[in-house]
């Protein structure tokens, strides 16, 4: 069966379902995966895998596991991966990856940013975890097939694994395919299924973070935070003195040392001042990790640790 009739077999068994036999269904859905969430992040402190219930350091070249990419088992090598990949395929090992990256902080280690991807990629994430980065690139080409090439003819992704900053598994080292749930989970997102629609749950990174807030009610419950590394967002404050009035200085000292105190963000505290224009202009901040770019110079020698 293709993935058309698949589509429009799906989409005939949904039509028979009521909304509330649907909702019912997706809060059972939600309940699991957040249960599941707890426990992955739970087993993950005690170095154990969620998913095959053995130790995070466990390696059976037969049984490909997800725990695979923590970089824990001493025989791994990069050769492995693509049987990790080639049965779980993309959007599960994509799942998984973010829920390891909101285990440790919530989506700040994970920049899905579209803005700064680029605008010819399909797919394009950064995710960090501890001291390990893995990043994802899928281009149009990439999606096609290169056409005319020995490797890569079939659609695929491309994949890039870093750990203490150097690159253990390069983007160009692997041409790893699609498999058939990638295709329904792509299905999805083009809304191709009338009662189906995706959410990110405990796999949301910023840019959905983004995409679903007001900013108003962003600045509303976030709080400060000294440390760069931890920052989700900047919030850029302007004030501007309506004409005939002043900006007092030490208002703002004031405000400053309430923010300190408080964690409560200068972009709220501002919303005291009378008198005055504000504009707030939220963006990412240092704390997400930059995404990773994919070289096309093939020729250019980059930093890699050997196997
Ligand atoms: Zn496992
Ligand atoms: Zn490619």
């Amino acid at each position: 069966m293709d993935l058309q009739e698949k589509i429009q077999r799906m989409n005939k068994s949904l039509d028979s379902c009521s909304i509330e036999e649907l909702q019912a269904c997706a809060d059972e859905h939600n309940k699991k995966a957040r249960q599941d969430f707890e426990k992955l992040k739970n087993l993950l402190n005690e170095g154990k895998c969620s998913f095959c219930n053995r130790d995070i350091t466990h390696f059976d070249e037969k049984i490909p596991c997800f725990h695979w990419l923590l970089w824990e088992v001493k025989d791994l090598k990069k050769k492995h991966f693509p049987l990790l990949f080639e049965q779980k395929g993309f959007h599960q090992t994509l799942t998984y990856l973010r829920w390891v990256a909101n285990s440790e902080k919530p989506f700040v280690n994970i920049n899905d940013l579209v803005e700064e991807g680029k605008s010819t990629n399909i797919i394009d994430v950064t995710i960090r975890y501890k001291n390990l980065e893995w990043s994802f690139v899928c281009s149009e080409s990439d999606k096609q097939g290169h056409q005319g090439a020995q490797e890569g003819k079939n659609p695929h992704y491309h994949f890039q694994m870093k750990k203490d900053c150097y690159v253990v598994v390069n983007y160009n080292g692997f041409h790893l395919p699609f498999i058939d749930y990638d295709d329904f989970c792509f299905a999805m997102a083009q809304g191709k299924f009338d009662k189906l629609h995706a959410s990110d749950g405990k796999a949301t990174g910023i840019q959905t973070i983004l995409d679903t807030t007001e900013p108003e009610k962003l600045i509303d419950n976030i709080t400060h935070t000294n440390s760069k590394k931890d920052a989700l967002f900047k919030i850029d404050t302007f004030i501007e003195a309506k004409e005939g009035h002043t900006i007092s200085g030490d208002e703002i000292a004031n405000m400053i040392e309430e923010r300190n105190r408080t964690g409560v963000p200068l972009a709220k505290l501002v919303e005291k001042l009378k008198n005055v224009k504000l504009t707030r202009i939220v963006s990412p901040g240092p704390g997400v990790p930059e995404k990773s770019q994919r070289t096309t110079n093939r020729g250019k020698k980059k930093k890699f640790k050997n196997f």
